[in-house]
């Protein structure tokens, strides 16, 4: 299980290594994407909290890269975190996310990445709940739910 010294890690010395990798251009991105979902995963963009579409769901399934859709969250590790954001305490896989030290707007916080193709996806914050005590704050734009039966393990 990762905890926030294994993502301070991953920050210093570099994230792991991914399954595959998906590039493409910005105006390849841009034909494929909606405007919003653009905006946020290639231009890391911010959605108004509480407006997301996958906010408030909590249908049983797996949460995929809206870019290049790989599985980056699922519904066994999501939370109501009153943030307006969807938020989960693990990635589904170890090496689907990358981390980045973010100092934007005189904050330092680390910024969270899909680790397939680079997409915003949101932050990671120290304050989720145990036993991982993380919290992943990700935007719905970021994401598409592929519902379903999820094994829990
Ligand atoms: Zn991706």
């Amino acid at each position: 299980m990762l905890t926030w010294k294994h993502i301070i890690n991953y920050t210093v010395n570099g994230n792991p290594t991914p399954d595959k990798r998906v590039e493409k251009t910005e105006t390849e991105w841009s034909e494929l994407l909606t405007p919003e979902q653009f905006r946020v995963t290639r231009q890391k963009g911010t959605e108004a909290p509480h407006s997301g579409a996958l906010c408030s769901i909590y249908d049983e399934g797996q949460y995929n890269c809206v870019c290049c859709n790989t599985p980056l969250f699922d519904s066994t590790i999501k939370f109501t975190s009153g943030s307006g954001w969807p938020s989960f305490t693990q990635p589904i896989q170890e090496n689907a996310i990358q981390y980045k030290k973010d100092t934007a707007f005189g904050m330092v916080r680390v910024e969270v990445m899909c680790n397939t193709c680079d997409a915003h996806l949101g932050h990671i914050f120290p304050d989720g709940p145990e036993p991982s005590g993380l919290r992943y704050c990700i935007n719905s734009a970021s994401m598409q739910l592929e519902k379903g039966t999820v094994n829990e393990n």
